[in-house]
């Protein structure tokens, strides 16, 4: 007796892992788009509130401050003021 495979006809579907997370969201400084692959140590499930990471933009290196959840979802981004230090 075959054996029919029950795959749902070859949509192909990414599954990250618990611990990376994919934040899209556009700069705050020149509307550029920005994506950024997050890897966090431990379960995101258990925070108790959105993380808020500092990410630099790929377009005008300008800082954003982006708050999202667990899955990724962009809460929301605030543009560093210029004039703040910037460290390298
Ligand atoms: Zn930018």
């Amino acid at each position: 007796m075959p054996v029919s495979p029950r795959h749902s006809g070859g949509r192909l579907m990414r599954f990250l892992r618990s611990e990376t997370v994919v934040v899209d969201f556009h700069c705050r400084a020149c509307l550029g788009p920005v994506t950024a692959t997050l890897r966090c140590e431990g379960d995101l499930r258990r925070l108790t509130k959105p993380p808020c990471i500092p990410l630099a933009c790929p377009h005008c290196g300008h800082t954003n401050d982006v708050t999202f959840d667990a899955r990724g979802e962009v809460l929301a981004v605030a543009a560093r003021r210029r004039g703040e230090p910037v460290w390298n």
